[in-house]
């Protein structure tokens, strides 16, 4: 192809991958919408946007009879077609891995969850290879309908590029997980990481990222901030971008195991650490309530340590808003460095109210010529799929970037 012909393909994909991410994020919504927030002319929608409508990937539907109304002729919107893909996302976590199947755009068709718990590479890929043809055939969806399988994992991950540059456990980073399993299925696998997936999904199935800077804190075994800033997730060098749960709080604290150093968030705030605060109340033999729901200290669960703190179990209380606290100020660190519009926050600790309301005011407290009015800030309910549909929404971003 000479360099006038491989312009005018670059500038057809360009256009196709512009005008395909637009529907996705801003449907239901018409041609000429898109012609007008594109600047591109409604023949070059037209021309784009029928071959997707006869591939079976969008449909026409009629818009909203108060926005029709003596408009004459009914506006016809383009959205996608939920069913025209299936995608399977995988949430490997340090307690275990959740399974989940979406249709593309997000809505659950199907979950399973496994007490497998993320290990060296070998056999976690034997488990994935096994596990997700399973899952796929009991909910009975052919592999043409299956978009890609959407691993998320807790470390530096470049979902990007597909480049695992650290999760901490062996052989991970001497294998390209995405080439391996994706040939062991026959399907396309996407990995990336699992606060950031949640990001991303934030963002496409979800569609809560309407102001940014953007930012999404995590706080579960070890706590993390991702970022969306000027409609990129931020990855940074080595992709160790949003590690929050590694900056130091606490000079001469507690030793973390996962980076070595003492008093970093993760060792004062992370459900680990929590547990074992909680777990060296109980050995202290003073009666507690803790106690009293959980008579094993080494069968603790974040579930136990939250009733207690509910129940009124002074010391666990007293735990927990140290780490609301220190949670609060990285948070507030986090808002002074970026200045983000919106705030999303996820976790266990983080869904009772009681810590909500504490996670707030120090957050307030702590802020620099910004203050939470400003901010449009979310706490998220638990949910233990949450992450399994993440994964999938690393998919549907590789999808809605993909070549003609
Ligand atoms: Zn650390």
């Amino acid at each position: 192809m000479n360099e006038k012909g491989s312009n005018h393909q670059l500038l057809k994909q360009n256009n196709h991958n512009l005008i395909k991410k637009h529907i996705y994020r801003n449907s239901p919504i018409s041609r000429v919408e898109i012609a007008q927030q594109l600047g591109l002319t409604t023949a070059t929608i037209t021309g784009m946007v029928n071959p997707m409508i006869n591939s079976g990937l969008l449909r026409e539907t009629v818009a909203p009879t108060d926005e029709a109304k003596g408009a004459g002729r009914p506006r016809m919107m383009l959205e996608f077609v939920p069913e025209a893909y299936y995608v399977c996302g995988v949430d490997v976590g340090v307690y275990n891995t959740n399974y989940i199947l979406t249709d593309i755009r997000g809505n659950v068709i199907a979950v399973r969850h496994t007490d497998q718990p993320l290990g060296d590479y070998r056999v976690t890929l034997e488990w994935l290879a096994q596990q997700i043809p399973a899952f796929l055939e009991e909910a009975a969806i052919p592999k043409e309908k299956v978009l890609g399988v959407g691993i998320c994992l807790p470390g530096m991950i470049d979902g990007s590029a597909d480049i695992i540059y650290d999760i901490f456990y062996e052989g991970w980073t001497e294998h390209n997980l995405c080439a391996e399993l994706g040939q062991r299925l026959g399907l396309n696998v996407e990995v990336e990481n699992n606060v950031r997936a949640r990001a991303i999904s934030a963002e496409l199935f979800d569609r809560m990222v309407k102001s940014e800077p953007f930012a999404y804190f995590f706080v579960s075994f070890g706590v993390a901030c991702q970022m969306i800033i000027d409609g990129k997730v931020l990855y940074g060098q080595s992709a160790a971008a949003g590690e929050i749960g590694h900056t130091v709080v606490q000079r001469n604290g507690p030793v973390c195991p996962t980076c070595g150093n003492r008093g970093c968030l993760e060792a004062l705030t992370g459900e680990r650490a929590i547990l074992q605060q909680c777990r060296d109340i109980m050995a202290a033999e003073t009666p507690t309530i803790l106690r009293d729901l959980c008579p094993d200290p080494q069968c603790l669960t974040m579930d136990q340590v939250l009733l207690a703190q509910e129940m009124g179990d002074k010391a666990v209380s007293s735990v927990i808003e140290d780490a609301i606290e220190y949670l609060g100020i990285a948070l507030a660190n986090t808002i002074n460095l970026i200045s983000p519009r919106a705030v999303v926050l996820e976790g266990r600790i983080l869904s009772v109210p009681k810590n909500q309301a504490r996670m707030l005011r120090t957050v307030e407290q702590y802020m620099f010529h910004i203050h939470s009015g400003m901010i449009d800030f979310a706490f998220l309910p638990y949910d233990s799929d949450r992450g399994a549909r993440a994964a999938a929404a690393v998919v549907v971003k590789e999808f809605l970037s993909r070549s003609l």
